[in-house]
């Protein structure tokens, strides 16, 4: 085992210990996928520390601690109908794509990180992940209804059409508050009968949502 997964794995290890990774399914998904695998070289050797890093475009790859959690809250089953929002450098869309063991569609709205995050995926040998270039705000509708959508980027409110877009009985996981670095993590429930229940999970720091339904620019 080469340095950087015997540095990854005491990574995933501890967030173990921690109780934010609880189910085996996402310890074997974070195993299997190392950060480091989507990152730029430059920033390899710092992918196992528990912080945000750099990725192209001025945004950034979430934490481990911070996917941990949204991955826990989402649920995830086989088979599920999952949209992300925000693909950046397609590291959550491939833990997605292997804990629901079917095609995951991912939205971003930089061209670069678009492709980006594909030559991570072909590199990392993920060929489930379908990286769509567009304005995830509006959700992406050729592919709804969605039993789970996970947003990694801030809004100043719930898009209404990413809850449109979910199943009776779906949820959308995503940080709403202030421009920058400051939201809280909605879990957004739709009930079998369409109304909606919102679970505050606390607070977290994300970049902006930028789009009709997000930020405007
Ligand atoms: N999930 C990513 C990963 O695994 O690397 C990290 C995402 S990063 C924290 C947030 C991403 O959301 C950025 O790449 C940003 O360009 C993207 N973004 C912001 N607004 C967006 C929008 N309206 N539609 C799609 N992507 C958006």
């Amino acid at each position: 085992m080469g340095r950087l997964d015997e540095l990854w794995r005491r990574t995933v290890e501890n967030l173990v210990r921690e109780g934010l990774i609880k189910s085996d399914a996402v310890r074997r998904a974070f195993l299997k996928y190392p950060r480091y695998l989507f990152v730029e070289k430059r920033y390899r050797a710092y992918a196992h520390v528990d912080e945000p890093l750099p990725i192209p475009a001025g945004q950034t790859v979430s934490a481990p601690h911070m996917v941990a959690i949204m991955l826990e809250l989402a649920g995830l089953e086989r088979g599920m109908n999952v949209l992300e929002v925000g693909t950046g450098s397609g590291w959550n869309a491939a833990l997605v794509t292997e804990l629901v063991k079917t095609d995951v569609y991912t939205i971003e709205r930089i061209p670069e990180l678009v492709e980006f995050a594909r030559r991570n995926l072909e590199r990392a040998g993920v060929e489930s992940v379908h990286v769509i270039l567009g304005d995830g705000s509006r959700g992406f509708p050729p592919k709804a209804p969605y039993d789970r959508i996970l947003v990694t980027a801030g809004a100043p409110e719930v898009p209404r059409p990413l809850v449109e877009q979910l199943k009776p009985g779906g949820k959308l996981i995503i940080p709403v508050g202030g421009y920058h670095l400051w939201q809280e993590l909605l879990e957004v429930i739709k009930r079998p009968d369409g109304s909606v229940e919102v679970k505050n999970r606390g607070g977290v720091a994300f970049v902006p949502l930028i789009g009709e339904y997000g930020w405007r620019q």
